[in-house]
């Protein structure tokens, strides 16, 4: 577990994280054309900066995607408060928000939601929300500090910039007025590995979501080291090759890296 601190001393931690040790060796491998690309984890643990970006260019994807796709105009913010230790903030915040939006689903039928934990600049959790629903600032805030959590609530107009929500640019700069990079990142170190820092309601599925399975058919990682990491970028240490007589692909070595690792 990461020492549980301010943003800006966690913000130091994140820095010197080591690159996951499969990060920019694996390879995707296209079937249909014998194509190899480096793949990078994508993970907010990983040392790698392109990683947490990534990491934090998925989220904004889904969130804006999810946001356009089932309307979700209220923009929504609750806290922890400060009576926990920020730890216990951390561990707590979870259960509190299950609580709070099952009371909230079974008060308003119908209600639909994304959330996603983020940390503050003091380093205590909060959560943002984007919901279909408006429902008044102090229901929110009754509701989530009767769960246990704190009694700040903030609720807002989702501004999306209608036509300009597909491309790509313009979606990151629209989300990040609403989702921080560091905070989201962040918030990723401060919880368990695999505990959750994202929630919908169920059975949300995004379009991508749904065509992508059929994209990425024809691609498939090879978890062997065929990337080679020097200064200058990657260099290729192995290929993939079709083996037609053994009807699969194989790795072989092209030459042997130059710096000692
Ligand atoms: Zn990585």
């Amino acid at each position: 577990m990461p020492p549980q601190q301010t943003i800006p001393q966690m913000l130091e931690y994140v820095k010197h994280l080591p690159v996951k040790r499969y990060c920019g060796r694996y390879a995707w491998l296209n079937t249909d054309t014998g194509e190899t690309s480096v793949f990078f984890c994508g993970l907010a643990s990983c040392g790698r900066v392109y990683c947490q970006r990534l990491y934090y260019l998925k989220r904004v994807r889904l969130i804006s995607d999810l946001i356009r796709e089932y309307d979700l105009s209220r923009f929504l913010t609750l806290t922890m408060g400060h009576k926990l230790a920020r730890c216990d903030a951390w561990g707590t915040m979870p259960h509190v928000w299950n609580k709070a939006r099952t009371m909230m689903v079974r008060k308003h039928p119908g209600l639909q939601y994304c959330t996603i934990l983020e940390a503050h600049k003091d380093g205590y959790p909060h959560l943002h929300g984007f919901v279909s629903h408006y429902i008044r600032q102090r229901e929110w805030s009754n509701t989530f500090a009767a769960c246990g959590g704190g009694s700040y609530a903030w609720i807002e107009r989702v501004e999306v910039v209608d036509g300009d929500v597909g491309r790509y640019v313009t979606k990151q700069l629209n989300i990040a007025r609403y989702v921080g990079k560091e905070q989201v990142i962040t918030a990723r170190q401060m919880v368990k590995p695999r505990a959750r820092t994202f929630w919908r309601s169920q059975g949300m599925k995004t379009e991508y979501e749904q065509t992508r399975q059929a994209a990425k058919s024809s691609a498939i990682l090879v978890t062997e080291d065929i990337y080679h990491q020097t200064e200058k970028g990657f260099d290729k240490r192995a290929e993939v090759v079709y083996s037609k007589s053994i009807g699969q692909w194989v790795v072989r070595m092209t030459s042997q890296p130059s710096v000692k690792e």
